[in-house]
């Protein structure tokens, strides 16, 4: 319903402008669905499905009457495995270490005067529009006003339990919260530093700052990793105090593992790609910490169970009779915004079933599920014998 199958000429213009790419170019990407065009509230947005004359995957283009906005797709990070070869390599003098959150990224821009939450993909969604409009949207406003809401965009994790996609628990922000990590001019990111001055003058909340160290200071970096890792959180991204050169990623053991616990229920989808990248960090972590004997032997069990374990479950549950999903509450002012989510989701093709809805607090608090494919797959792997992977 929200899909434009057949965008009208001039907006096929404006995205070969906002591009600078051919005409004939776009109408091509657009017929193998790399650009999409789909309609928010009465805005008409184009997105990115993958990178597109160096603008990456997720990039969005709004079209308004006689303007138009690009903002760009949040770039890749690129992922250490051992961080006391790749950190004195990659950086110049100086490393800022910060809090990896373990959520969503959204990219927030001021269009109309209105707040806009865009996801990795590239889509305005609704439910994190609404929310976060809800919880901070005076604030990001006032930020983006005084930053220039023409070319600037902030991004940020969206973390907490009430959200449609990725659901961790964080004491600071068990509901829902957003921690921003990027101020965008155009596609450069400001400094760290110019970020926290920025979001702490309106009170938006920022990613932690662990540590401004030295590039060297391999040990100051492992002790960081440790605390982290004891407390259950995800990880650090490191960046240039001046952004001279991009960020890399860094994620404790207890992630890897919990990772792959927690994909592993879902082993016929995210199990699989899951699996072999988290089996990789941990790999060289053994290396780096020249893991052998007992202390290796524990680290196998640990991933071993991790990866059965939940899978096992799973099958048991099939077998049973009973379906496999994740289930999630979420917030909507009311009927109408529960639906315009609904639609949403459907037209992503996710299968999203409404289990119960209540008011609460002059809230509608809405009980849904994500249906699994792991449960039609299983069930017929149940069924036939058979497998249907090699
Ligand atoms: P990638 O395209 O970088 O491989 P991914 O979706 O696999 O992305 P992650 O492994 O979660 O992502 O790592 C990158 C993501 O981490 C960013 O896109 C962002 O959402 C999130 N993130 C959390 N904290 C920070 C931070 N302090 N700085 C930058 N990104 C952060
Ligand atoms: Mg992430």
């Amino acid at each position: 319903m929200s899909w434009i199958h057949r965008p009208e000429s001039w907006m096929i213009d404006v995205v070969a402008d906002a591009l600078g790419i051919a005409r004939e170019r776009v109408e091509h990407l657009a017929r193998h669905r790399t650009i999409r065009y789909r309609v928010f509230r009465g805005l008409l947005y184009a997105s990115l499905r993958r990178e597109v004359a160096g603008y990456p995957e997720g990039t969005t283009i709004v079209f308004g009457r006689g303007w138009w906005r690009l903002i760009p797709g949040y770039p890749s990070i690129q992922r250490m495995v051992l961080p006391s070869v790749a950190l004195p390599r990659h950086f110049v003098d100086k490393i800022v270490v910060e809090e990896k959150l373990n959520g969503y990224n959204v990219r927030v821009a001021l269009i109309d005067d209105r707040i806009v939450a865009v996801t990795r993909g590239g889509f305005i969604c609704p439910y994190t529009t609404s929310r976060l409009e809800r919880v901070l949207g005076d604030k990001l406003k006032a930020m983006l006003r005084e930053l220039g809401p023409e070319d600037h965009v902030v991004a940020g994790e969206v973390i907490g339990l009430e959200n449609p996609y990725t659901r961790y628990f964080y004491p600071e922000a068990p509901r829902f919260g957003y921690f921003v990590f990027d101020v965008f001019r155009g596609d450069k990111p400001l400094p760290p530093s110019r970020r926290d001055e920025i979001t702490e003058k309106h009170s938006v909340p920022h990613v932690p700052v662990l540590g401004v160290l030295d590039k060297n200071d391999i040990e100051g970096f492992k002790k960081i990793i440790e605390r982290l890792n004891m407390e259950g959180r995800e990880g650090v991204v490191v960046k240039d105090p001046e952004y001279r050169v991009p960020p890399l990623k860094y994620t404790t053991p207890a992630t890897n593992i919990g990772d792959i616990r927690y994909g592993m229920r879902f082993f016929m989808e995210e199990g699989r790609g899951f699996l072999f990248s988290r089996l990789l960090r941990e790999i060289f972590r053994a290396y780096e910490e020249g893991l052998s004997g007992p202390k290796l032997d524990a680290v196998a069990l640990e991933l071993g169970r991790a990866a059965l374990q939940p899978a096992v479950e799973t099958v048991k549950k099939v077998a049973a009779g009973d379906m496999v999903y994740e289930e999630f509450e979420l917030e909507f002012a009311g009927r109408d915004e529960l639906e315009e989510f609904i639609d949403y989701m459907q037209g992503l093709g996710v299968d999203i079933v409404l289990v119960e809805a209540r008011e609460e607090n002059g809230f509608l608090r809405a009980r849904m599920r994500k249906m699994k494919e792991t449960w039609i797959q299983v069930r017929k792997m149940l069924e036939t014998g058979l497998t249907p992977i090699d």
